[in-house]
């Protein structure tokens, strides 16, 4: 029974009309190809991209060196040196990136205490060597300068569920 049925849809072509009917009923539908980079899709707030460290608003940087980004990163991308200041407070004196390792899993700006380092939206950034995708510390507070309005109503959206 099993043959025979297998028998009678390759002679009546049943499979292909199947087939073709799918392709019919997508025919007419509007194509869902994004033709990037013209176009392009909407970001979550929530979207892991290139990395910032930001400022407070008198220009003070954020971060507070206490390195818990670096402890918490599984690849081990970031490395932070710090000093003390005159007045106490703790800073970096170097903050790098290493791009070539990060794996964008979001647990840096998970971990940071004051909301210092955060990734942005930004995902249209390439190296042609392993050099170019080691950000540092000037590089990265400019990234963060640059894109702070968009970084902190993303912040502000995503307020709710932290
Ligand atoms: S996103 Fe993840 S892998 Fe990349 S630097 Fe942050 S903790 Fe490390
Ligand atoms: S970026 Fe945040 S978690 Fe990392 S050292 Fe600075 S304050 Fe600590």
């Amino acid at each position: 029974m099993k043959a025979l049925k297998k028998f009678l849809k390759s002679i009546f072509l049943l499979e292909l009309l199947q087939g073709m009917r799918v392709t019919g009923r997508h025919f007419l539908t509007r194509n869902p190809t994004t033709r990037y980079p013209e176009e392009k899709t909407p970001l979550s707030f929530r979207f892991r991209g290139l990395h910032a460290l930001r400022r407070t608003p008198d220009g003070e940087e954020r971060c507070i060196a206490c390195k818990l980004c670096e402890a918490v990163c599984p690849a081990m991308a970031i490395t932070i040196e710090s000093e003390q200041r005159e007045d106490g407070s703790r800073r970096t004196t170097r903050y790098d990136i290493d791009f070539n390792k990060c794996i964008f899993c979001g647990f840096c700006e998970e971990a940071c205490p004051v909301e210092a380092i955060v990734e942005t939206r930004v995902f249209e950034f390439h190296g042609e060597k392993n050099t170019e995708l080691h950000f540092t510390k000037p590089m990265l507070l400019a990234i963060g300068d640059r894109y702070e309005d968009q970084i902190a109503k993303d912040r502000e959206l995503d307020a709710p569920y932290r």
